[in-house]
């Protein structure tokens, strides 16, 4: 298999170094580092905690529902939501808070987990409209198959859904508010001309969310383009003249992931998992499809971040853990393998195991890995000695 060029698709530094005050690294795609080594979101974290006046934020958010509410009775805020903590969240309040009236909408999982569709049940009848949005299973596979060639991440279909549906539904339904939750390039690190002020801009979809590969690029790969349009946004035009405004309930309300648990455990019906997912030591998030796992750990292969470094990275930077606990769960946890749905993701690509790896393999980027005594290995770790899985 050939090997890719992870530096060149993603632009990654040569050296690795690590944040001063978190567990991310400069391998995470579009983050920077300050002249004291601290990354972009952990000066966001800063700015948030101490800067940011609330109050006015949150009069912003009011002015914000008074423009585009309406009086008739249809929707004015398409809110996309998996059932998961975060989008259930944003919905509740805007409905229970607020007072808006709106249309929650779900981009299906490639392959649903049983409690992430009950968590979606429950937050239905927490008492919400809803819509599903799912596409033909036949093609989505094929396109996972293909996204898990070609670009490393089998997940890609459901990021385009993700991104794409919600406009579609608010074109569809003249809605012209469509309001996620946080803004991960923001809260996460990654591009920062979006941290100061509430919106996205849809020609960042492309870069941000598909590596520069939206949905109709499969066609070079015998999709058809009828097999690609449930995928695909609507026309820029279509967009404008509905006067679509994608805003982030992050940038006008203090966002704080396990806040949102807490609250929809109480409110929406939210429960965890039974156990921690893979890879890493939570119950409560992402935990609606089977094949995210692999999404993640494509991510620790190309990038030496796991969904522990994800993880404790932001639970750092909201004063959960401290940096030395982060530490040593990445140390426990990182880059273990998603070995519980292995079997469902061969069956669901159709490749054989040895095809995994290769595949795998073909993403390991010589100025992160090296093979010692037959076992990749990691080059940089933050921590010292042998991880458990980075080893
Ligand atoms: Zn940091």
């Amino acid at each position: 298999m050939e090997k890719r060029n992870v530096i060149k698709q993603y632009n990654l530094p040569i050296e690795v170094k690590y944040c001063n005050k978190c567990t991310i690294s400069n391998q995470r795609p579009r983050i920077t580092f300050d002249e004291n080594g601290v990354c972009s979101a952990c000066n966001y974290a800063e700015y948030k905690r101490n800067k940011v006046d609330w109050t006015l934020r949150e009069q912003e958010l009011i002015e914000l529902c008074n423009k585009h509410r309406k009086n008739d009775g249809s929707y004015d805020v398409i809110v996309p939501c998996s059932g998961g903590k975060d989008g259930s969240f944003v919905a509740h309040q805007l409905k229970y808070k607020y007072g808006m009236n709106p249309l929650a909408v779900t981009w299906a999982p490639l392959v649903a987990t049983e409690i992430g569709r009950k968590n979606l049940d429950a937050f239905i009848h927490s008492g919400f409209d809803h819509i599903l949005g799912t596409p033909n299973p036949q093609i989505t596979r094929k396109l996972a198959q293909l996204a898990f060639k070609y670009l490393g991440d089998p997940f890609q279909p459901f990021i385009y859904g993700q991104a794409n549906f919600p406009m579609k539904m608010a074109v569809q339904h003249n809605v012209s508010l469509i309001m996620y939750g946080e803004n991960g390039e923001v809260e996460y690190g990654g591009d920062m001309k979006n941290a100061f002020r509430p919106t996205r801009e849809i020609q960042d979809h492309d870069k941000h969310y598909f590596s520069g590969m939206p949905p109709e690029f499969w066609s070079e790969h015998g999709m058809r383009l009828a097999d690609l349009k449930p995928f695909m946004a609507p026309t820029y035009l279509e967009i404008q003249s509905n006067n679509t405004e994608i805003h982030f309930l992050g940038y006008y309300k203090f966002w704080d992931p396990q806040e949102n648990y807490y609250y929809c455990k109480e409110h929406t019906g939210f429960s965890p998992n039974t156990e921690r997912s893979e890879g890493t030591y939570s119950k409560y998030a992402s935990l609606d499809d089977q094949i995210d796992g692999f999404h993640y750990h494509l991510g620790f292969i190309k990038f030496g971040i796991g969904r522990t470094t994800s993880d404790t990275a932001h639970e750092i930077r909201d004063g959960k853990i401290t940096r030395e606990e982060g530490i040593a769960l990445v140390k426990k946890y990182d880059g273990e393998f998603p070995r519980k749905y292995l079997q469902e993701f061969l069956e669901y690509v159709q490749i054989s195991e040895d095809e995994f790896f290769e595949v795998i393999d073909s993403w390991r980027s010589q100025h992160l890995w090296e093979i010692e005594n037959g076992v990749w290995k990691l080059k940089h770790t933050i921590y010292e000695g042998q991880g458990a899985y980075g080893i």
